[in-house]
């Protein structure tokens, strides 16, 4: 399609973002029979900062079909404590934790939004968005001007439509990412188990996930202390001997939790994933709250472009909102209390997971999809474990 008549249309929905999120609600709206722009700033298929782990969740969320390639499965866990006290636990659930690299999921999501008959536009960064009588305009980098009934923010954790629609959040952390090869021997040493060590920071981990013969490493801790957490990456790596490795990409990235009482929406515009502060506080988990949140921005984006009358525009909004904070608000609320004692108590929450296997088998249904974590939290074993550490669930 021409670049006049993307900017002369008024579009149905316009999809701001091509990551889960975004190339989800692309998908979704188009196919409720919406006239649907993707815009995305880098070129497709783009590198992403991210461990690429599909939990139990993530993948129900996936379109069915999805031609995307399963890198490795996971049949176990190594837990670490700063590199003591590591202990290996059995993955048992029907679903196994998938790793894939992001640019080839993104890329098979952004394809089938496509040919759910979304027009594609890579290299397009939005600068900026302005609120009109039932339209919103949309601003590109370039000066261009596209026209749009309904807008979907899916731009990640320093989105422009984020700051547009006023998301604040109230927990944001620094995560450090290798993605390195690995040769044969190595390869085969992390084939099938990823390893999740708690750093020496408040609230801070290490992760391994592998994929092949390459594997991804990376630190995540509280912003603000960028130093410390540098120096946490430098031993993490080291100690897992990954460091004398030349990485394929080197990159840091801040992932965001929003404040639950922050907008998803104003006016004609919706936020998701990212970009709407929606990701686990503990694990910092963000791929099943983006595929969630984007299927929900789709339907509610396709509402919009329709609404007719102002009460039917407050109705799209409101059952987003309500679908988001009843749903992902609640299990970040919980994934909080989590994260708070985890925080206070890093030893106790790797005792619980590593000595006591009824509380692994609840977290290992969480990761195959079997259950979420307010229900294990609802669970006696939960209760039984957080007393133990000193807290109350
Ligand atoms: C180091 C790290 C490891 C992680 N590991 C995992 C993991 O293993 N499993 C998991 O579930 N989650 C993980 N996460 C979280 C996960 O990466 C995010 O939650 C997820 O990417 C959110 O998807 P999204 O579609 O909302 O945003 P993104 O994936 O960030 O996509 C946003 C898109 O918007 C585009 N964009 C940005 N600005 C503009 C603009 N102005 N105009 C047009 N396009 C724009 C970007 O180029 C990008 O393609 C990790 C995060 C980090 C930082």
């Amino acid at each position: 399609m021409s670049t006049d008549r993307i900017g002369g249309q008024l579009w149905d929905v316009v999809v701001v973002g091509a990551g889960p999120a975004g190339a989800t609600a692309a998908r979704v709206a188009a196919e409720a029979g919406c006239g649907v722009l993707l815009l995305e700033r880098a070129a497709v298929p783009r590198y992403k900062t991210c461990g690429g782990g599909l939990i139990g969740c993530s993948q129900a969320f996936l379109p069915a079909g999805l031609g995307v390639t399963v890198r490795d499965e996971i049949d176990s866990v190594t837990f670490g404590l700063r590199g003591r006290r590591e202990r290996t636990v059995g993955c048992t659930t029907a679903v196994r934790c998938k790793m894939v690299f992001r640019d080839e999921l993104d890329a098979a999501l952004t394809k089938a939004a496509a040919e759910a008959g979304a027009l594609v536009r890579d290299r397009t960064a939005v600068a900026a968005l302005e609120d009109g009588a039932g339209e919103v305009v949309v601003r590109t980098g370039e000066g261009e001007r596209i026209r749009a009934r309904a807008v979907v923010g899916a731009d990640g954790s320093a989105g422009r439509v984020s700051r547009h629609v006023g998301v604040c959040c109230e927990q944001v952390d620094l995560a450090l990412e290798v993605e390195v090869p690995v040769d044969p021997r190595d390869a085969a040493k992390w084939r099938g188990r990823m390893l999740m060590e708690w750093g020496p920071l408040p609230g801070s981990f290490g992760w391994v996930f592998p994929k092949g013969d390459i594997c991804t490493a990376g630190v995540v801790a509280a912003r603000g202390q960028g130093d410390a957490t540098r120096a946490y990456m430098r031993e993490f790596l080291e100690r897992h001997g990954l460091a004398h490795l030349t990485p394929l990409h080197d990159t840091g990235h801040l992932t965001k939790c929003r404040r639950p009482d922050s907008p998803l929406a104003r006016g004609r515009t919706i936020v998701a994933g990212d970009a709407a502060g929606l990701c686990d506080p503990w694990s910092r988990e963000g791929i099943s709250f983006a595929l969630r949140s984007g299927a929900w921005a789709g339907v509610a984006a396709a509402e919009i472009a329709r609404a007719g009358h102002p009460v039917d525009l407050e109705r799209a909004r409101a059952t987003y909102s309500d679908a988001v904070r009843s749903t992902l608000g609640v299990e970040m609320l919980a994934s909080r209390k989590v994260m708070n004692v985890f925080t206070k108590r890093p030893g106790g929450v790797h005792t619980a997971l590593t000595a006591f296997p009824p509380v692994w088998r609840r977290v290992d249904a969480y990761l195959g999809g079997e259950t979420t974590i307010p229900a294990l939290l609802g669970t006696p074993i939960a209760r039984a474990a957080f007393k133990a550490v000193g807290f109350f669930a």
